[in-house]
């Protein structure tokens, strides 16, 4: 079993678009959407879910008013403000569980707090396996990787031989946790300067994990200046620019849609993703 991750190190460069036309190419796999803190991969692959399973992330503090005192202890010493009036606001609280120790009236108690849900579904090209966390929730980290750990599982079972994710924007916890231990880094840039700086900073985090890296330059046509520039960035990074999709409207019609772009049969981008799906393939050793 092969995994293959797509990564971006900024938002918005169409990484999502990319790995639902990918998931159309492959023939059966496991389609995995480890950006829980904005998962958009189901809009395009409209999965059915087949099961929810609670996410508890994080812990919280809770106090109990029958015991309280009111002595204001825990409101004083908690560093993240988030006790008032002997109220604690669950969206500041950090569960560090100070307020706990320091209460006299062994009033506070400390509970996991349910912090989103993660799914198992069908999709027509597969099964998916995806998640949710709720609002100011904490511990993506932890979420991407039962994801992914449930998604080896289904792999495992049904005997399939690649586990497609969709990765987070950016270069934190919840990138390290899709990163660890997939068999390639496929990361998509634009050609803006945000997207050169971010660039330069994910292939440094992609190189850390040992696995096989390439870059994808998206809507490389909007700016051939800065499209070289990528090149030549990649050269020294020593990563291969493995594909390169013009900027093309019927991308945009087919997130509009709520569809995998390569299902529309049509647009410049449609040839380019094709080409990169089968150098992604030689290089992971799929087919
Ligand atoms: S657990 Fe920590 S952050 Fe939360 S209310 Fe108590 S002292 Fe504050
Ligand atoms: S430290 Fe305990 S008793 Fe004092 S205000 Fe906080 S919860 Fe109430």
């Amino acid at each position: 079993m092969k995994e293959l991750t797509i990564i971006s190190g900024k938002g918005g460069t169409g990484k999502t678009s990319i790995l639902g036309a990918f998931a159309t190419l492959a023939g059966k796999s496991v389609i995995c959407d480890c950006d829980v803190d904005a998962a958009n991969l189901h809009i395009l692959l409209q999965p059915n879910i087949k099961e929810t399973h609670d996410f508890y992330g994080e812990k919280k503090a809770e106090i109990v008013p029958e015991l309280c005192t009111n002595c204001g202890k825990c409101e004083e010493l908690c560093q993240f403000q988030a006790i008032q009036q002997g109220q604690i606001n669950p969206y500041a609280c950090e569960g560090c569980a100070v307020c706990y120790h320091v209460c006299p009236a062994g009033a506070v108690n400390i509970k996991p707090h349910l912090s989103g849900q993660w799914y198992i579904s069908e999709t027509k090209w597969g099964p998916m396996v995806h998640a949710k966390l709720g609002i100011a929730q904490g511990n993506s980290g932890l979420l991407v990787n039962m994801v992914r750990k449930k998604a080896r599982e289904i792999a495992r079972e049904q005997s399939l031989p690649l586990i497609i994710s969709d990765g987070p924007p950016g270069i934190g916890c919840p990138v390290i946790s899709s990163l660890a231990g997939t068999d390639m880094a496929l990361i998509v840039t634009e050609p803006t300067v945000s997207g050169i700086h971010d660039l330069e900073r994910i292939v440094k985090v992609a190189a850390g994990f040992g696995c096989v890296s390439a870059v994808c330059i998206n809507k490389y046509n909007l700016d051939e200046y800065n499209c070289r520039y990528i090149e030549d960035l990649a050269e020294r990074l020593q990563v291969p620019v493995i594909g390169r999709i013009p900027y093309d409207l019927t991308v945009t019609e087919a997130v509009l849609q709520g569809i995998p772009v390569t299902t529309l049969g049509k647009g410049d981008a449609q040839g380019p993703i094709q080409e990169l799906w089968q150098q992604v393939g030689n290089l992971l050793g799929v087919r």
